[in-house]
């Protein structure tokens, strides 16, 4: 059940896709690098929510110093390889670099970071030393970005890490959710191999926490807090929400991270038959899903309750999007998934609306062979709460500690989408690194 090598099967269709921002070579970096201008109190800095020394790092690159580069990022970031080619760096770092002020490009952190680590990773992989070990042994539940950084820190100090992931594969949404033009999984895998080796950290892949255990592949909740001298919880969301209509069951309707998580990792899923799809959502992973499908040759449609200006969507994700095919109806609620007399999807039935309430008499049929739904993901609460002492918001979200991401119960710390209700890698990293630090204090007797 526990495994240190994490191979992907082939011919999956994220093999399709191509890398909309390859890697930089070395002169390519160099010359982006020199493009920096070093600023003062700089505000990319800022915009990162690991607060990387973007100036300093990139300033390292334009001097050769490519592994004080990749030290400067990962010491704030370990998962800063990843981040550089998923991050949003258009809301993020770059688009808070002084360049746009003058209207012109800025500069190219992600990829600059990207190229940092990834080049002194390749050259040298053992770019931070392990502490002795403190004998002490910390448990996580979930495999996602969260736990994989804190994981990554405490190893860094010493301490034993054994993560429990209740899937086949580790990384969470960071290996299964990304848009397969980012990154894709087998990137996100070999970032967590590297993280196994800075450390004593062991994945125990295929086993699920639960409450109360029913199957061998079962540990509980209980006997974590009970074995372990620390607990972090990086659950991450839960399934796709549903749209209760009228013929949503059956074949030919699928949720959006369901659907995201095959075709990244399932090589038996084909989309042959599907001329048409309609995403359901207004969302980041609603634009995702869809600008996936239209880069596989599927005519991909969003069909959103409310105004464009409302949608959630990153409006880079959208304009992107639409340059590949992707078509957005806004404005219309879904009524009924149509079938034929075998059951295949044959369309989706909406109707109009307004302020985001549906206009009776307005039905329209859409044609479709597959329906998406992205309308959000639940919340695992009965996991959650199957920590003694560990407090949920009105929204489901584990509630934590702000400035040390300490839950109700005093061996248990929290961070990521469980907490954050959904945000980015970065966000959970940022949360990692402080739960890490302050379960440290907690280990050696401070805190
Ligand atoms: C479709 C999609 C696309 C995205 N694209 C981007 C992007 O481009 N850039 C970006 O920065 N962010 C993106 N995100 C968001 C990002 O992936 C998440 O914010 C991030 O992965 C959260 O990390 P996490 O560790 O909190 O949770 P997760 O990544 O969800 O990991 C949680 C892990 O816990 C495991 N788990 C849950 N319950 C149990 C249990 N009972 N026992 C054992 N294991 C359990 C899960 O299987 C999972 O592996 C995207 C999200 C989605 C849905
Ligand atoms: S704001 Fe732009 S130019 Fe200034 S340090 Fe940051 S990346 Fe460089």
């Amino acid at each position: 059940m526990s495994t240190r090598v994490m191979h992907l099967p082939s011919n999956r269709l994220e093999d399709r896709f191509a890398d909309k921002k390859p890697p930089y070579d070395d002169a390519e970096a160099f010359a982006e690098a020199n493009r920096c201008l070093y600023c003062a109190d700089a505000p990319c800095i800022k915009a990162c929510p690991t607060e990387i020394d973007v100036p300093t790092f990139i300033r390292k690159i334009a001097t050769g110093n490519v592994k004080g580069a990749a030290r400067t990022i990962l010491s704030q970031n370990l998962l800063g390889k990843s981040c550089g080619q998923v991050c949003p760096v258009d809301v993020l770092c770059a688009g808070a670099c002084v360049y746009n002020e003058w209207e012109r490009e800025p500069i190219r952190i992600g990829r600059l970071q990207r190229y940092a680590v990834e080049t002194a990773i390749a050259a040298s992989p053992g770019l931070f030393s392990k502490k002795p070990s403190t004998g002490k042994r910390v448990a996580f539940v979930g495999a996602g970005p969260a736990s994989i950084a804190a994981a990554g820190w405490l190893a860094l100090e010493g301490h034993k890490a054994v993560i429990f992931e209740k899937k086949a594969l580790p990384g969470g949404l960071n290996t299964l959710g990304i848009a397969p033009y980012k990154m894709k999984a087998d990137a996100s895998i070999a970032e967590i191999e590297w993280v196994l080796s800075l450390g004593d950290i062991e994945i125990r892949q295929g086993v699920e926490v639960v409450r109360d255990v029913a199957l061998p592949n079962q540990v509980s909740a209980r006997s974590l807090c009970d074995d372990y001298d620390a607990v972090f919880l990086g659950l991450g969301l839960g399934p796709d929400s549903r749209l209760s209509i009228e013929g949503e069951d059956g074949p030919g309707v699928e949720g959006a991270t369901a659907l995201i998580e095959r075709l990244k990792s399932d090589p038996s899923l084909r989309i042959e038959g599907v001329r048409r799809a309609i995403v359901v959502g207004g969302g980041n992973t609603a634009i995702d899903i869809a600008h996936e499908l239209a880069l596989l040759g599927v005519h991909s449609t969003m069909v959103y309750r409310g105004t464009e200006a409302e949608m959630s969507a990153y409006d880079h994700e959208i304009a992107s999007g639409r340059m590949d095919g992707v078509s957005v109806v806004c404005s219309r609620i879904p009524t009924k998934v149509l079938r034929d007399e075998s059951g295949r999807v044959v369309g989706l039935r909406v109707v109009k609306a307004e302020s985001k309430r549906a206009i009776a008499g307005t039905d329209e049929d859409l044609p479709a062979e597959l329906v998406v739904v992205a309308t959000g993901q639940s919340r695992l609460t009965e996991l959650a709460r199957s920590f003694e002492g560990v407090e949920l918001d009105g929204r489901g979200r584990v509630v934590v500690d702000a400035a040390t991401h300490r839950t109700g119960n005093p061996k248990v710390w929290s961070g990521g989408d469980c907490v954050n209700g959904g945000k980015e890698v970065v966000n959970a990293v940022a949360e990692a690194r402080v739960a890490a630090r302050s379960m440290h204090a907690f280990l050696v007797g401070g805190g």
